[in-house]
């Protein structure tokens, strides 16, 4: 991955993120109401969340210590001492008026979290300004169904809570912004932080973006730099729009800078909203500033105090990240990095299986062979989840040992997969109705001896140094048996030419 301009594309991208995060809690961050997606709108509000007067939030401490754990994953300092601001703002679907947020004092700050290729190369490093906590506002949904094309507001979501992400700004193409995305998506539920489910706004990110473009002088590049205006797409609903909207973004301010060739200092931040249809972003309002937002402290909440002895606590909850999943799984199994990443990138459930089935066959390439070709192709064709995929791994293992006890070979180790898949029957019982029995070496040795006998030419040009030869009796004994397994068979017509 080149960060310099090249003659392709003479400008460097300079991208930051902002991610938001709903928390895996079963109430809101400030009163008992339910968070669970798809009820009925505004049936799981309280006064509390629906900002009646009167009414006084109390923070959820479970939101809170997951909100540490993901920051510590994040490689976050956590502050001893943080406190709740009001974050004013006029929206239908902000009963109260205001967000409570976390302005000077965020829970956690300074961090980072890399993104690495699949070869296993450092692909960048970046750093994280900030992780605070924040209530979600509610949801208003335009509804043209009715033909009245009016707007309802459903209030069921307010007060959820929520992870703020921010990124310094320093991802450099949209292919690895999309990359960075998928890594903190994964990272968070190894961590059981949060579904980051972006169909059900779990995860939503807004991305900044804008064009770096060096300046020739007389004589080549002097070094200046003209700067295009930062941009902040929003309403982006996958990590595909977010690639897409960034590589439609970067060309338009490229275009638009080479009809002005201007130096563009200072211009204030822009903000765009992605049009997923059309591959387009148009221009929105411009941003509030945060004066605009009267941000002070809310009276109503005392402030966070966060011990050693707390964070002690959700660094054991935390289990291993990916980052440290995939060493360690190399180490122990002896797999490639692709193979570990590979697994890895599928989730905390499918290394649990994989470990199951590796314990089980003891040795780990094996095992992940088996994972790549037979269970995560079904899987993905099939879809769902590993735990609820029909074969489990002491069948997968069942097989396998067959296989390295040489019953049958991998291609028909795979058809006898498939049948139990397909059935839901034991691998014993497919393997008997398949008819696939295991050949004796006695009747091996004998059928072996027999086809010698009839191919005089073979054993003479496998006696000749012409040890690929020995396939032309490997046809003719499966014609005799189609059970024989070839691997066998062919050492033991080798083994015996040698002893001729
Ligand atoms: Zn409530
Ligand atoms: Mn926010």
């Amino acid at each position: 991955m080149t960060t310099q301009p090249t003659a392709a594309e003479p400008f460097t991208t300079i991208i930051g993120l902002e991610v938001h995060v709903q928390l895996q809690t079963k109430t809101k961050l400030f009163c008992g109401c339910s968070t669970t997606f798809g009820a009925a709108p505004n049936t799981q509000v309280c006064p509390t969340c629906l900002g009646l007067p009167g009414s006084l939030p109390v923070m959820n401490r479970h939101a809170f210590d997951l909100a540490v754990r993901a920051a510590l994953a994040l490689d976050c300092t956590i502050a001893p001492f943080t406190k709740w601001d009001r974050k004013n703002y006029f929206y239908p679907d902000l009963p109260k008026g205001y967000q409570i947020s976390q302005y000077d004092l965020p829970f956690s700050s300074d961090g980072r979290l890399e993104v690495i290729d699949p070869k296993g190369a450092l692909w960048r490093d970046v750093r994280i300004i900030r992780v605070h906590l924040e209530e979600d506002a509610g949801k208003s949904m335009h509804d043209e169904a009715a033909g009245t094309a009016d707007t309802r507001i459903d209030l069921n979501r307010a007060g959820t809570p929520l992870c703020e992400i921010v990124t310094q700004p320093d991802l450099r193409s949209p292919q690895e912004s999309r990359a960075w995305l998928n890594e903190l998506k994964l990272l968070l539920a190894y961590l059981g932080v949060s579904d980051c489910n972006m169909q059900e706004g779990s995860l939503r990110v807004d991305a900044n973006v804008n064009l770096h473009i060096p300046l020739a002088g007389e004589g080549g590049a002097d070094g200046r730099l003209a700067k295009t205006p930062i941009v902040e797409i929003k309403n982006m609903n996958s990590f595909r729009s977010v690639e897409r909207a960034l590589v439609y973004e970067a060309a338009r301010q490229w275009e638009e800078w080479q009809a002005t060739k201007a130096e563009m200092g200072n211009t204030p931040k822009q903000t765009r909203g992605w049009d997923d249809a059309a591959g387009v972003t148009r221009a929105q309002r411009h941003k509030e500033e945060s004066s605009d937002y009267r941000y002070f402290p809310e009276p109503d909440l005392v402030p966070v105090t966060v011990s050693e002895a707390d964070i002690a606590k959700a660094r054991a909850a935390m289990g291993d990240p990916p980052t440290v999943l995939r060493k360690a799984l190399a180490e122990k199994w002896r797999i490639p990095a692709y193979d570990a990443d590979v697994l890895v990138n599928q989730g905390r459930d499918l290394v649990d299986y994989f470990e199951d089935l590796a314990t089980r066959v003891g040795e780990g390439k094996v095992a992940s062979n088996w994972m790549q070709q037979d269970v995560l192709r079904t899987l993905n064709e099939r879809g769902g989840t590993i735990g609820e995929f029909p074969v489990r791994p002491e069948a997968v293992a069942d097989i396998i040992g067959r296989v390295t006890k040489g019953d049958f070979d991998t291609s028909r180790g795979r058809e006898i997969f498939a049948e139990v898949l397909a059935s839901g029957r034991p691998v014993a019982d497919v393997v008997a109705s398949m008819g696939i029995a295991a050949v004796s070496d006695d009747d091996l040795v004998s059928l072996c001896k027999e086809l010698l006998a009839a191919n005089p030419k073979i054993v003479a040009d496998v006696q000749g140094g012409k040890e690929q030869a020995a396939a032309g009796l490997i046809g003719q004994a499966r014609k005799k048996n189609p059970n024989v397994n070839p691997g066998k068979f062919r050492q033991m017509c080798l083994d015996l030419i040698r002893g001729m």
